[in-house]
């Protein structure tokens, strides 16, 4: 199965990936933890990132679409898999139907804006795993320590309120338009995220026709 999962910044696309993830044994595929990481080693192509990932505009199409290309050829990826963060624009999703990937399910999961601003404030993500959390909805067990791999869990730059702001224009601008591109396709299922991560993962696994 591949998915795509569409939605706000802080909709809580990676938590609900890493769930799917977890239930089908499919990879979750993050662009977003893939840049940051590339971020945190310098690479040339995390040089490039930084400056748009850092004031919550998109990471040109090119970079992003090739870090895609090659992730999805990976072996773990051969029997499906999750896109978690991409794509974010049209022109990505054209480069994906170019590469010839199909898509079976695009799920969006929805929350209004006054939310997300709410939310984006208590989200920590691990800084080695990337694992995501919030210290109210979706705490780690021992303060500060990832539960996965026991690394530091860290508020990322582009959580400040002024940034959410922004991500919330460019999502607005250049992401919205996806769920028009995959309506067309008949693909599009939609859930509303709701405040406990379980009742949305719930939610989630329903509409995919998947067995909780
Ligand atoms: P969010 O919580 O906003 O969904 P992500 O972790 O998915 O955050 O992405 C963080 C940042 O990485 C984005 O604001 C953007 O700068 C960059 N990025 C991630 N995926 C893409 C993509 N598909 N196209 C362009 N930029 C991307
Ligand atoms: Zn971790």
């Amino acid at each position: 199965m591949n998915l795509i999962l569409l939605g706000a910044p802080g909709a809580g696309k990676g938590t609900q990936a890493q769930a799917i993830s977890a239930k089908l044994g499919i990879p979750q595929i993050s662009t977003g933890n893939m840049l940051r990481e590339a971020v945190k080693n310098g690479t040339e192509m995390g040089l490039k990132a930084k400056a748009a990932m850092d004031s919550g505009d998109l990471v040109s199409d090119e970079i992003v679409i090739g870090i895609l290309r090659d992730r999805i050829a990976e072996p773990d990826a051969a029997n499906g898999y999750i896109l978690d963060g991409f794509p974010r624009t049209v022109a990505q999703a054209e480069a994906l139907d170019k590469m010839g990937v199909v898509i079976d399910r695009v799920l969006e999961i929805y929350v209004p804006d006054e939310k997300i601003c709410a939310r984006m404030s208590g989200r920590r993500v691990c800084e080695s795993c990337g694992a995501s959390y919030h210290v109210e909805f979706n705490p780690t067990l021992k303060d500060g320590i990832c539960d996965e791999c026991g690394g530091k869990t860290v508020q990322r730059a582009d959580d400040a309120p002024e940034t959410v702001l922004s991500r919330l224009q460019v999502y607005q601008e250049k992401t919205a338009p996806l769920k028009d591109y995959y309506q067309k396709t008949g693909k599009l299922l939609t859930v509303e995220g709701q405040d406990q991560v379980a009742e949305t993962t719930k939610l989630v696994f329903a509409s995919l026709g998947i067995e909780d």
